[in-house]
Order: C-alpha cells, then structure tokens, then sequence
C-alpha cells in the first residue's frame, strides 16, 4: 500500500530515440549549391562554428528576440545545459522573433545548420497548420514547421547553407500563433558548422544522421481520444446509469480496423455477470466481451485510414460493489476508480490487452480530453479528475460537470465527505476529501502534506499543468493509495500521499505501459517521494538481494504478478535506489537536468525503458552500460 499500491505498464521502443538524442535528422533546405565557396583564398579548411551562445546559457547573449523567448523554465525544458529559447506558446494571437547575425568564414566548402526543436501544441488537428515557425537565413527560408510537427522530444534538424560560405547573414526564426490553442516551438543547441577543405574536396553531403525511425508515438493510437460522459445516479452514489462516446483519430499508417475498450472494473465481478455494462453500440459492432470480461472489441464500419476519425458511443452503466477499494463503497463512500471505458492502444507491437492486475498496474492508455456530467443527490459530494463546476439540477440534486484535458483516465467518488480546501505556494488548488471518521486536524494535516507534495514534484518536474487536484482519505483502503490523473485514493500516511501526488508526473503526465514496465512509474515515484522528503538513499544498494537471476527491476507484472512477495521489495524499493544510485554516478546537477528534459520530453506522452536509458546516457559522458547490469535495468 502506500507506495506499493500502482503498477505500471510498458514501453514502446522507437519514441525513446528522440527524447534522448538519437534522433532524427530531417530536412535539407533546397540550398546546398556549394560552387559558392567564395574566396578560394585558402587551400585548406580550419572547421568551426559560428554561431555564438547557441544554447542559450549566457548572461550575455548575442541573440536579438522578443519578450520572453530566453528562457529557462516555465514548463519547458533545454535539450542540454538549462537555458532555452521558447516562441509562442499563448494561446492568443502572438508573435515571437528570435535571431543572430552570422558570419560564415570562407575557406570550407560545406556548411551545416544544425537546430534542436521541440513542439508542442494544444492544438487537435491533425491537418491545418495554425501556428507556425518559420526558420530563415538570409532571404532564404530554411523550413517552416508548425503544430503539425508537435511531437514529444526535441527533434535534430539540419541544413546545408553551403551557399552561405563567405557570406554575412542573419539567422532568423519568427513564431506565429493563432488566436486559438497554444503552440510552442522551443529550440535549443543550435550550431553552424563549416567544414571541408577549400581547395581539393568536393562538396559534402551533410553530415549522415541516424536512420530516420519515426517515433513511437506516431504509431500508438486510436490518437487523440475525446470522451463526452453524461451520467447520472441513484441516491446512494452506487449505481450510474447514462451514456459514453469516444472520437479519436488514426495516428498510424496502418489503416485501424477496430478499437478495444477496456472495462476494467468487470475484473471485480463474476465475468460473464459484469458491475460494467455496455449496451447500444453506436459507431461500430460490438463482439463479444474477452480477456476476462475486461476488453470489447468494436469494429468500424469501415477502416480508418491515417489522420481519420471516428466515434463510438455507447450506453453505460455502472454499479459499485461494496468495498474500501479503488471500485467499491465502504459504507455510504463510493470509490469510482477505472470504470469508464476507455481505448486500449495499438502500436508497433499490436494491440495492448494486458490483463486486470489487483496490484494496480494493468493501466496503458494515451493522453485524453474528458468532458463529464455526473448527475447525483445533492448531499454527496463528488470529487473528480479535473475541474469541476456544480449546478443545480432536478429537485434535490446537482449536476456536476468534470473537464480535463491531456489525461489519461477519469475517477470519481460520491459522499457525505468532509472538504478542506488550500492552494499551494505555486497555485494549484488542493482538495481534501474525507470519510467519516477521519478527525479536522488529520484532513488539515493532509492538505499541508499536498500542498508541499505537489510543488517540490512541479519544482523537479516541471509544472503542475491540470490547476487542481482532490485527494480522497479512507483508511480502511487495503491497497494504501491509487493515482487517477487529479485525483487519488489514500490512506491518511503522508509518504503515501507525497508518493501519490508523484504519480501526476509518472504515469500521468509521462506516460507508460504500466503492465510491463511498472517500474517507470513506480520507481520514479518513490524516488521522486525520496527526494520530497530529502531522502538521497544513502547506500540502499548495500541491501539489496536478488532472488534468482531472473529477477529484474524492468520485470513486468506477468512476472510480478507470480512472484508478488517480491514486487515492492524489487520494482520500488530497488527501483528508486538505483535512481538514487545512478544520482550519484552522474552527480546532482546531471540528473536534476536529466530528470527534467526527461519528463518535458515525454510530457503528455509515453516513455520508454530504452528512451530513460538513452535520456540518461546523453546526460552524463559515463558509460552507464555496467551501471544499468549492475542494476538489471533492461531495455
Ligand atoms: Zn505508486
């Protein structure tokens, strides 16, 4: 329980490339004509670089913009060192400029741009360019990219300007946003190279980057998923009665035939008798229901093809059994964990129908945008992810209406609770809720411990993006506690409540496959709890035992579900020593940056084994590869 409560899920391979700095080279400008090489002055070549403070960590910097652009927080994150330059990102009509004025010596007969650059956007198309980055030098224009680039890591792009050999030029990049949805374009580490020597070598190709894999995430989908709930209750909170549609988008080249819901709560029933149950398939045909009553196939009418969307919709209804437990009542408490359908993803290794695990960790689903009712009597209160307004609806009773927007699931209670409210020093909203039997001064207690929680994880992180966040107390929960996205389940135990509120960040706003990788959530989060509490983990390593070779950190919960005496000592307790121990390899200031770029790259996104591994060997120039066998971190 308190820490040990979640599991997580897996990892896909190929997006973890980018985060890190494998990465994808794209793009060549059409103006590489090298016959340029001005001044055959010089019959050799001394190679440099041009452009000055190009990652933009000087206090002096030679770079001209406008308000804002240099930056070293705010959400985003450098690709190294801590300074940025960050245009856009407003969500209102704006323009931002950023250049420097170059001189490309002569005597090299090849030039090479080369610019980090990570987008992210609010927006939903998949098909209009609203908010644009225009790269420039000189009168010629590079690239332009847009919200269509967005993406989860910075992504390398280079340019031959070996027509600019000789030449002075100004490097310019201007952003222009919409009066829309936010758009940022956030560029870091940018060079140009002169190479080649001037009198004898032919002009160059621009230096060979990795193969071009797209990353993984292009490939996960039914992307994009926006779910409109509308339900409504009987008078205890137990039984929800109403309807569910989902429109998502097909992410993937390959054309998307079907979708899977996952009703993870019929795990708590007696399959085929179900607490979930879906009628009047809208959008598509139903099959049966599979993998224990958990997973509902529903083909489409007719395949989606990439950048396609589609909606099903069906009617709901939900009865909690009774239960301290994520999906149960205690008493006159109902706890409505996991019980609205959602899609399960297929990506490059199919689809991802992992089973119900009672250790928490079954859960893999993408980034959403949630738009609920939920109709109740007005003497319980509702708590629920996101942020929620009530209005008055038929006699003696309130409509509740939830949005949340970039999260991967939706949770809600109902009860006679008690509710304490506080805003943190950084301004999230924090609510506390309690059953009864649960005194003031332990609530009060609670919010204190929420209140600090949430700002040192966002302080590590980065910001707290969903503005509020409701905490639910009962200790009679036997699992200790359980993270939703703004929302979590816990036992009155501060660690276990600052271990929570971590999952925000690890799970929630960096996603995973928490069936097999459970460890990138519940490693991280321990860790992150450590390190809320000034814990450094101080020779954990000197304890640790294995069981039989077989036994991972990376394991998934197949394997701990069959040896669960072992999946706290192991996933947490080794998990977060070998974070801290890996702190300690590459040294503090390595791995605050680390774990920042970290998150900001998969912000919203999914991660990876392989990608925190790649992230963490670009952040230190150690060979990490015994340290992640001594640690038996694979993947
Ligand atoms: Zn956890």
């Amino acid at each position: 329980m308190r820490r040990p409560i979640r599991r997580r899920r897996t990892l896909s391979l190929a997006a973890a490339a980018a985060a890190a700095g494998l990465v994808v080279t794209a793009t060549v400008a059409g103006v590489a004509q090298a016959g340029t090489r001005s001044g055959a002055t010089a019959a050799t070549c001394t190679p440099s670089q041009v452009v000055a403070d190009g990652g933009f960590e000087s206090a002096t910097s030679p770079w001209t913009s406008s308000s804002g652009v240099i930056t070293s927080g705010g959400g985003q994150s450098a690709h190294g060192g801590t300074g940025f330059a960050w245009l856009d990102g407003y969500g209102s009509t704006h323009t931002d400029t950023l250049s420097q004025a170059l001189a490309v010596p002569a005597g090299c007969t090849t030039a090479t741009l080369t610019v980090w650059l990570h987008v992210d956007t609010a927006e939903t198309t998949t098909s209009t360019a609203y908010d644009t980055l225009t790269a420039k030098l000189g009168g010629t224009t590079l690239a332009t990219y847009s919200n269509l680039n967005a993406g989860s890591g910075y992504v390398q792009r280079t340019f031959d300007v070996s027509s600019f050999i000789g030449q002075n030029a100004t490097l310019a990049f201007t952003g222009s946003e919409d009066p829309g949805l936010q758009t940022s374009f956030v560029l870091d580490d940018i060079a140009l190279t002169t190479s080649g020597d001037g009198g004898t070598t032919p002009p160059t190709t621009p230096p060979t980057t990795p193969p071009t894999t797209p990353p993984a995430d292009s490939t996960r989908t039914p992307a994009s998923p926006a779910y409109t709930v509308s339900l409504s209750s009987d008078t205890a909170g137990t039984t929800w009665t109403g309807h569910e549609s989902v429109t998502f988008g097909n992410a993937s080249a390959t054309p998307l035939g079907d979708v899977y819901l996952r009703l993870w709560d019929n795990y708590h029933g007696s399959c085929p008798s179900t607490p979930i149950t879906v009628t009047n398939v809208t959008g598509g045909t139903p099959s049966a229901l599979s993998v224990g009553c958990t997973a509902l196939d529903v083909t489409l009418p007719t395949p989606l093809q990439q950048g396609q969307s589609a909606t099903v919709g069906f009617d709901l209804k939900i009865v909690v059994p009774s239960g301290a437990d994520r999906f149960g009542h205690d008493g006159a408490f109902a706890f409505v964990g996991n019980a609205l359908p959602v899609l399960a993803i297929r990506d490059a290794s199919g689809w991802h129908l992992d089973p119900y695990t009672n250790n928490g960790e079954s859960f893999y689903s993408l980034a959403a945008d949630f738009h609920v009712t939920l109709d109740h009597p007005t003497n319980l209160l509702v708590p629920a992810t996101g942020t929620s307004v009530d209005t008055p609806g038929a006699s003696g009773r309130t409509v509740t209406t939830a949005t949340a927007t970039k999260v991967r699931d939706f949770a809600w209670a109902a009860g006679a609770f008690s509710k304490v409210s506080g805003t943190s020093p950084a301004g999230v909203k924090v609510n506390v809720y309690a059953v009864s039997g649960i005194s003031a001064a332990s609530s009060q207690s609670m919010l204190s411990t929420a209140e600090s929680a949430i700002d040192a994880h966002a302080g590590r992180f980065g910001a707290y993006p969903y503005g509020e966040v409701d905490a639910v107390l009962d200790n009679n929960f036997w699992f200790g506690g359980m993270e939703y996205p703004g929302f979590v389940l816990d036992l009155v135990d501060s660690n276990a409540l600052t271990h929570e509120l971590g999952h925000q960040w690890f799970y929630g706003i960096v996603g995973d496959d928490e069936y097999n990788s459970p460890w990138l959530d519940e490693a991280f989060t321990d860790y992150a709890t450590d390190l809320a509490e000034g814990k450094t983990g101080s020779g954990c390593w000197n304890s640790v035992s294995w069981q039989s070779s077989a036994e991972r950190i990376t394991n998934s919960m197949a394997y701990w579900d069959a040896h669960s005496s072992r999946y706290s000592t192991v996933v947490y307790g080794y998990g977060k020593c070998a974070l801290h121990d890996l702190q300690r390899l590459i040294g503090d200031s390595a791995m605050s940056t680390l774990l920042r770029s970290y998150a900001q790259s998969h912000w919203y996104g999914v991660s990876t084994t392989a990608e925190f591994k790649a992230a963490a060997q670009a952040a230190t120039t150690t060979d990490l590869t015994s340290f992640w066998t001594q640690h038996r971190i694979d993947g």
